[in-house]
């Protein structure tokens, strides 16, 4: 079958999106046709826009577009407290429960033998600095409830055991095996409230 190669590149980039394979690449791209080309970009220039503004922001690895991000800048956020996440997408769910009012910490992954991911590999030295002077008094260990999530609270209750901090794990209660970000508002602060210390 013939397919005009504007078309296919349009496939092709759409199969690069995780979850997409090539039936759904293929509707989304012939959406795309259809649409108004003030719409279409639109769409282009906020994929450029994403890429090229966004970074990481260097105390706590938030994604952001001014750095410090707007939560470590924060002057009503309790400094007191930093909950440490996997993932910003796990950060966006902690603040969509509207509960927690403290500071995070994005590791950007989790420690995973498997796939070769160690300590190293994650913002931990960026955790440590931060937990050197006397501001933090609990370190909320906010890692996905699976093997590499629990691994990585594990090593951390153990690593900063020497600051003498409070130090808890969200309460299970979140289905085991599954990411934080899919957890739903109401469960995600029921993990919170429930947190215990190790
Ligand atoms: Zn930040």
């Amino acid at each position: 079958m013939y397919v005009p190669e504007p078309i296919s590149k349009l496939i092709e980039g759409f199969m690069r999106l995780p979850g997409i394979g090539p039936k759904t690449a293929g509707r989304l791209a012939f959406f795309v046709l259809s649409m108004e080309e003030e719409d279409v970009l639109d769409l282009a220039k906020a994929l450029v826009r994403a890429k090229r503004d966004l970074r990481t922001c260097s105390v706590c690895g938030n994604i952001t577009d001014q750095d410090p991000c707007y939560i470590c800048t924060d002057q009503k956020r309790d400094r007191s407290v930093i909950c440490v996440v996997q993932d910003t997408k796990d950060l966006m769910a902690m603040e969509r429960t509207r509960e927690y009012n403290g500071l995070y910490h994005v590791l950007h992954g989790a420690i995973s033998p498997i796939e070769g991911i160690g300590p190293d590999e994650l913002k931990i030295p960026d955790l440590l600095k931060r937990l050197s002077d006397d501001t933090v008094q609990e370190l909320i260990l906010a890692t996905n409830p699976n093997i590499e999530g629990e691994a990585t609270a594990m090593y951390l209750s153990k690593l900063v055991k020497p600051f003498g901090l409070k130090v808890t794990r969200i309460a299970h209660g979140l289905p085991v095996g599954g990411d934080l970000e899919y957890a739903d508002e109401v469960t995600l602060t029921k993990a919170l409230e429930g947190r215990r210390e190790i």
